[in-house]
């Protein structure tokens, strides 16, 4: 089958969370399963960067054209360490600025604007590159205009004649809203504005909920939650409506980046078999945030978006209690002011007991994917969660909110099932709960034996892409016979 991702991100090129890393990752997984693949991202000020980093130069795929008033180049280059084709869509004015996610230099929110644009883009070079795809796959709020230009542009552009469409939800928080007045950005007729609009303004979200041929999130038990009015951020009745359309798919590991066997960026390789070896990664990251490397006391190790979602204001009331019991914290993440605060706090105060970076930096987070004894991941909720993935993959058991795609992939030990236990979980959202699984977790700790039989567990489960990849197959099979297209 010919697929295009369109997203917003894609590691290495531009990241700020898991939709990079699942975009970088799963279309090289179809590719090798046979698919002729291809994805196309916005190029970012910092995908110049990566590719610079990389001394990738990347090719002109086509003429520049114009969409509206807008000039647009776009560059071609692959994904690395695969055949995958990654086109790049070029327009200074919307994508050259400090961040992936910058407003416009006025200040306003021109999201709808650049995204809009990009999707335009992407259609029209398929149109000139004779490349339409048979699966138009988007990711997100940003891309939800394919879906639905797919569905309600007139004339319908005949390339797509034999394209069908697929939104995947990675985090339904974010929906793209925007007031009615900037509808025209969209390029749809004005006819299909009810469609869009939403609670008094447009949400891009919501109609790409309506117009995608299917629906799908990142893992089953969130497919399932954003169907109720706890999980749907007001669209769970448009989602109840579309149950039969949505799907749950859990997201992989690219064994080529989070591979405690082969990853570069930690200093000592290892795997279950050597799960020894781990203990050199543990002395170097503790060596480097200033801690004792020889203290046997529990390690915890922290990476995320510093937002209400992740829950980490639920570890601060009891960050005294926990450090008073010996367990010591290593914590990278960027975000909400007041949570930097408390990790700057922290860091100077409880000075050998708890250190935290503020910032975006992915070496040190496979350092302390590595590094620490355990993971913790107390989300209020997670679509899917990549980080406890990576942490079951280093042998760095996961502490987690039984939540989501957490729900999914992490077993927690109950001092029962030693056999079949792969982490540590929570089910309340709350300070003294998060304490009690983070103390239990280091009683654990203190048994070497069941320490490694949990984190050897962990190691072995599969989140490689290949299942996951095989899972959208069925999905895009099924949509097309649905649609009557072979
Ligand atoms: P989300 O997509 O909600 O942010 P995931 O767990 O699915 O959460 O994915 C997070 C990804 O982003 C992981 O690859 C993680 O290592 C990375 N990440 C998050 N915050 C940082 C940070 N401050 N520095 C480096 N990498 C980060």
């Amino acid at each position: 089958m010919r697929i295009a991702h369109l997203s917003a991100e894609v590691t290495p090129f531009a990241k700020t969370g898991g939709l990079g890393d699942v975009v970088g990752a799963l279309p090289k997984a179809q590719a090798e399963l046979g698919h002729d693949v291809t994805v196309w991202m916005p190029l970012y000020r910092q995908a110049w960067k990566a590719m610079r980093q990389r001394g990738i130069e990347p090719e002109v795929a086509c003429e520049p054209f114009r969409v509206g008033q807008q000039q647009v180049g776009i560059l071609r280059t692959v994904l690395p360490d695969s055949n995958v084709p990654l086109f790049f869509v070029g327009a200074d004015e919307f994508f050259n600025r400090p961040n992936i996610y910058s407003n416009a230099p006025y200040g306003e929110d021109d999201g709808i604007i650049r995204y809009s644009l990009f999707v335009r883009a992407v259609f029209g070079a398929m149109h000139r590159l004779w490349n339409a795809p048979q699966i138009m796959h988007a990711h997100d709020w940003h891309m939800a205009l394919a879906p639905m230009a797919l569905r309600w542009d007139t004339p319908r552009d005949w390339v797509f004649n034999d394209t069908v469409s697929v939104l995947t939800i990675h985090n339904l928080a974010y929906q793209g809203i925007y007031p009615h007045r900037m509808f025209p950005a969209l390029g749809l007729p004005p006819s299909v504005q009810p469609q869009v609009d939403w609670d008094g303004a447009i949400n891009l979200m919501k109609g790409g909920i309506v117009a995608a041929d299917v629906i799908t999130a990142v893992s089953p038990t969130f497919a399932h939650e954003i169907t109720t009015p706890d999980g749907g951020f007001g669209l769970d009745p448009l989602l109840r409506m579309r149950s039969s359309d949505l799907m749950g798919i859990v997201n992989g590991i690219d064994p080529l980046i989070w591979n405690p066997a082969h990853d570069r960026q930690i200093a000592r390789n290892y795997d279950a078999q050597t799960l020894g070896a781990k203990l050199e990664n543990r002395r170097a990251l503790l060596r480097s945030t200033g801690m004792d490397p020889d203290d046997p006391s529990f390690v915890v190790g922290i990476v995320g978006r510093l937002t209400h979602q992740k829950g980490f204001d639920l570890l601060f009331p009891v960050l005294g209690d926990l450090i008073g019991s010996g367990v010591r914290f290593v914590m990278l993440g960027s975000g909400e002011r007041e949570l930097e605060n408390r990790m700057h706090y922290y860091s100077h105060h409880a000075q050998g007991k708890f250190w935290g970076y503020v910032g975006f930096q992915d070496d040190l987070a496979h350092r302390i994917e590595a590094g620490a004894d355990a993971f913790l991941m107390p989300s209020r909720f997670e679509p899917c969660g990549l980080n406890q993935l990576y942490s079951l993959a280093y042998g760095t058991p996961p502490i987690v909110r039984r939540v989501g795609g957490l729900a999914d992939t992490v077993i927690g030990y109950d001092g029962r099932n030693r056999d079949e236990a792969t982490g540590f979980t929570f089910e309340a959202a709350t300070p003294p709960a998060l304490r009690d699984t983070v103390l239990w977790a280091q009683r654990c700790y203190q048994d070497p034996m069941l320490w490694t039989q949990i984190a050897r567990d962990g190691m072995a489960q599969d989140y490689s892409w290949r299942h996951s990849a095989q899972l959208y197959d069925d999905v895009y099979r099924a949509v097309r016979r649905h649609k009557g297209l072979a």
